[in-house]
């Protein structure tokens, strides 16, 4: 579960989820946007362009591909 939900506009929202970084189970930021999902883990700093994929009974599943560290 999110622990809480910021919209930066009518498009784009930030939200953190606990353990869910898949490299190190830190906390991640996630940017929702028009153009996609962005994660960051501010733990191990791993960049991410996550895929969301919402299912009408599983509720909303996070497919991760990492893209960067920094
Ligand atoms: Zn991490």
């Amino acid at each position: 579960m999110p622990t809480e939900i910021t919209f930066i506009d009518e498009n784009t929202s930030e939200f953190q989820l606990a353990h869910a970084c898949p490299t190190c189970d830190g906390p991640l930021e996630l940017r929702v946007s028009t153009d996609g999902a962005r994660s960051f883990c501010a733990k191990c700093h791993v960049i991410g362009r996550p895929v969301l994929k919402r299912d009408g009974h599983r509720g909303m599943t996070l497919f991760h591909r990492h893209a960067a560290l920094a």
